[in-house]
């Protein structure tokens, strides 16, 4: 005869809200763009205006917008002000942390718009304010993946000496233009300096990217990989690769992809996630995305996971 005791389970917290993939050059408030370019005389390109009004349009022209943005960035104040626009649009959203592709290599060295100091100063500062209001944060390189491993060694030549211990990723970007494998001395040279290796494959370029990336290239995360197939969604899963998956940038670039594969990928056992990608150029935010992975028809369940592994797997919230 049982004695029956009135167990209290603890229901599991709540994992923390972590925006996993978002890009500095591309997270700038639309009021702060249009603020500046009116106080430097430059017009605004049609391309940004057609992304900022939700249309959907070429890759190319992303990149336009995308590029006018950046050009912006010429200035510690200017990097800090990024940051923090990155930092308000995660607590708005009632997040708790990012993980911020940056390109310091194209800024300072590419462009020649500021110093590696003054860049790396802005970030801190950034970094610093998003900490006092709660938020973890860390920078992970973004390399140009066309731009060929040559590019990708001197952004290692650019940061290694001096690396700040907030940079805890390197990462290509950019048009899949490049094959993977070419990479793989690149990444090998990165993780050697203590960096995590991720990729931006599977978006622009074929699903075979994601299998090149991690198989020759090396990397131990994807960013986006929408246009894996099933058995390279089965490789992804049983080697537990994180995917980020930014669903108002697919919808804004990736256009053909349809109907979104995250469903599939979450079904397939594939670690997904989260991400705004440039929330400053394509807008949404944390609560964006999760709205639209809902509208994909994923339940309370599959939302609770893509934010769990959101924390599992971040890379701010790693030592
Ligand atoms: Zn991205």
């Amino acid at each position: 005869m049982g004695v029956e005791h009135n167990v209290r389970v603890n229901p599991p917290l709540t994992p923390p809200l972590i925006d996993r993939h978002t890009h500095l050059e591309g997270s700038l408030d639309p009021s702060w763009v249009r603020r500046e370019a009116d106080r430097r005389g430059q017009i605004l390109p049609a391309s940004l205006e057609a992304l900022w009004s939700g249309a959907a349009i070429p890759f190319q022209g992303f990149i336009e917008a995308f590029l006018f943005g950046a050009a912006l960035l010429d200035s510690r104040e200017a990097v800090r002000e990024a940051v923090l626009a990155v930092a308000r649009r995660t607590l708005a959203a009632g997040g708790s942390g990012f993980d911020l592709w940056a390109s310091p290599h194209f800024l300072v060295v590419h462009r020649g718009q500021l110093t590696l100091d003054d860049f790396w100063l802005g970030v801190e500062e950034g970094f610093s304010d998003a900490a006092a209001t709660g938020l973890h944060a860390c920078l992970v390189l973004d390399a140009v993946n066309h731009f060929g491993p040559k590019h990708g060694h001197a952004v290692l030549d650019l940061v290694l000496p001096g690396l700040p211990g907030f940079v805890k990723g390197f990462s290509t970007g950019g048009l899949e233009g490049c094959p993977f494998r070419d990479w793989a001395p690149v990444f090998d040279r990165a993780r050697a300096a203590g960096l995590r290796c991720a990729a931006h494959a599977g978006e622009n370029g074929p699903g075979s990217n994601v299998r090149e990336a991690v198989l020759e290239g090396g990397v131990a995360r994807i960013i986006h990989g929408i246009r894996a197939d099933d058995a390279i969604l089965e490789l992804l899963a049983g080697r537990r690769v994180p995917v980020d998956v930014c669903p108002s940038s697919n919808r804004a670039l990736a256009m053909d992809v349809q109907p979104h594969p995250l469903p599939r990928m979450l079904l397939a056992g594939v670690r997904c996630a989260l991400g705004t990608d440039d929330p400053g150029v394509i807008p949404c935010d944390l609560g964006t995305e999760t709205t639209a992975a809902r509208s994909m028809g994923l339940d309370d369940l599959a939302l609770a996971r893509l934010r769990r592994n959101g924390a599992e797997d971040a890379w701010c919230l790693q030592d």
